[in-house]
């Protein structure tokens, strides 16, 4: 059981002032030593103890490569297709997010998402002109206007509403009908705008499932790269307990006990869901609420 988010820890160091260093940069280029993150159409290419892989640095225009960072002292690079479509989540790629080591999906995360991000957003959202990479990568900028674009992170609330306390303790979990049968999760949504996270969390539990909540909770975040969000772990105190679905957003929901979160996670037979996958937060949260929500 693993208490780490998934998509954290990379071993990047991510060296942002050599982003604004036209002569570092250039130096970090041409360095014989340096590597390009190997993929193919957005998929990681793993080395046999399933790693990223990484190839020697090729000649490329300055615009069509992004500094990540440097590793081991090495400058690393990921290539900027100007034409690239935006990504696609596939179930192979799903294959070998889960079988990365801890710290390389957090890396691939990383690139993955600015790479999509420039995909989306080729033209300024000002004035409507073609926008040009600066910042080795990590923004775009207007030629007409000037305005620089950043690369977005949408917050996403997901949430347990608890009831009870101690052993007794029961939490709120829903399950989408695109999830795979028997998956049970906690719920989620994007925070709106003019909205604080505790706002959003006790909007889409009322929402959702009908549950009024007070007290919330924050416990953990990880960045989620399909295509870019935040996702923020919270606890809330439920107030209600009567479930009012709304069948637009979740096919079922239900309290759990703690003996049934634990055999689920547990993957034990017969237990009363099937948990979210452990790179997800949710896996987390359910691991954090088990430790920290003892009482
Ligand atoms: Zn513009």
């Amino acid at each position: 059981m693993t208490l780490v988010p998934g998509f954290t820890g990379s071993p990047l160091d991510r060296r942002d002032a050599i982003r604004h260093d036209a002569g570092a940069l250039a130096a970090f280029a041409a360095d014989p030593r340096a590597l390009l993150l190997d993929l193919d159409n957005y998929e990681p290419h793993t080395g046999a103890a399933g790693e990223l892989g990484w190839i020697p640095l090729p000649p490329l225009p300055d615009d069509e490569r992004i500094f990540l960072g440097t590793l081991g002292d090495r400058p690393r690079f990921v290539r900027l297709d100007p034409q690239a479509p935006a990504a696609r989540r596939t179930e192979s790629l799903m294959a070998i997010i889960e079988a990365l080591p801890a710290g390389e999906a957090a890396t691939y995360a990383a690139a993955r998402s600015l790479l999509d991000w420039h995909a989306r957003h080729r033209f300024c959202a000002n004035c409507g002109f073609a926008t040009v990479p600066i910042r080795a990568g990590w923004a775009r900028q207007c030629p007409n206007c000037g305005t620089e674009h950043f690369p977005r992170t949408d917050p996403v609330v997901i949430m347990l509403a608890q009831r009870g306390a101690g052993e007794e303790a029961e939490v709120l979990v829903g399950r989408q009908a695109a999830f795979p049968p028997g998956r049970y999760s906690a719920l989620a949504g994007f925070v709106e705008v003019g909205e604080s996270l505790e706002e959003a969390v006790r909007r889409e539990i009322g929402e959702e499932a009908g549950i009024r909540v007070g007290a919330v909770r924050y416990l953990a975040s990880q960045p989620w790269p399909f295509p870019s969000q935040l996702m923020i772990a919270c606890v809330a105190d439920a107030e209600s307990d009567a479930i009012i679905l709304d069948a637009q957003e979740l096919e079922d929901a239900k309290w759990v006990t703690r003996a049934q979160v634990r055999a689920a996670l547990a993957r034990t037979d017969g237990a009363a869901f099937l948990p979210p996958p452990s790179y997800a937060i949710a896996h987390t949260l359910f691991s954090l609420w088990l430790e920290q929500h003892k009482q």
